[in-house]
């Protein structure tokens, strides 16, 4: 059975591995190749605020994880969240950033949901996710995310996603084309937060480890598909400075 499972997966995403076979890999290149001291590095994550997303062991290595992370997977921490991380890291010390959407697949393969643990029904992953694509998917009426302070981070998540709206309702899985949606909304947000916070960091370097989580049923393990893994060297990194508009080429010669 979970060379079953193992397969269903592999079809959807080839290049999933099992979180433990992740983790491990991740953390003993840190080690070994960057040589890294793992206690000296202070882990955040930007994933789903559901309860089933510890599906990798980083927790269990590196020190506790930061929560960037809130409905989807959206760092919604923002540049005051990435500011305080920068300030948490211990003394020569280094940064470990693991991000993504996260999606559920059924015992028989299917996209968007997933049976929990202590549960016989199944349910949603990313059931955020799942609802807004839910309201993209309204067909008599245009659907438009309006902000509510009661329910924020769904708005906006909901927002990020409707830009796509059209690529999405025309692929063949559309739970699955709103993940891969997210994942590139989450991806470009550490890039920018950290080039944003840049001076607050004194670490050297900064890891980002970006990924689609895959939630199977409480018997197997839950999968990982790497999608990024990169060293941020902050000497080398340019900080993201405003600049006029001003200023630009293309205002002068309007
Ligand atoms: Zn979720």
């Amino acid at each position: 059975m979970k060379d079953v499972i193992e397969q269903k997966i592999r079809e959807q995403y080839p290049k999933a591995g099992t979180g433990s076979y992740v983790t491990e890999k991740y953390l003993s290149y840190l080690s070994d190749h960057f040589k890294e001291d793992l206690k000296k590095m202070l882990f955040a994550t930007s994933v789903c605020a559901d309860d089933i997303n510890v599906s990798t062991d980083f927790r269990r290595v590196l020190t506790r994880p930061f929560t960037l992370g809130g409905l989807g997977g959206i760092p919604f921490a923002g540049l005051t969240g990435m500011v305080a991380f920068s300030h948490h890291i211990p003394d020569n010390g280094s940064a470990f950033i693991f991000y993504g959407p996260h999606i559920g697949i059924t015992d028989e393969g299917e996209l968007g949901k997933m049976r929990r643990p202590g549960q016989a029904e199944l349910s949603n992953s990313c059931g955020a996710l799942m609802l807004a694509l839910s309201r993209l998917e309204i067909e008599d009426e245009v659907y438009v995310p309006m902000n509510v302070e009661y329910d924020y981070q769904q708005v906006l998540l909901e927002r990020s996603v409707m830009p796509y709206k059209h690529d999405i309702l025309i692929s063949d899985n559309r739970k699955k084309a709103i993940t891969e949606v997210t994942y590139k909304n989450i991806d470009r947000q550490p890039h920018f937060l950290i080039r944003k916070a840049k001076d607050e960091f004194r670490c050297k370097r900064i890891y980002l480890l970006g990924a689609i989580i895959i939630n199977t049923s409480p018997e197997f393990h839950d999968y990982v598909e790497v999608r990024n893994f990169e060293v941020i060297e902050l000497h080398h990194l340019e900080p993201l400075t405003t600049e006029s508009i001003l200023q630009q080429e293309a205002f002068k010669v309007l």
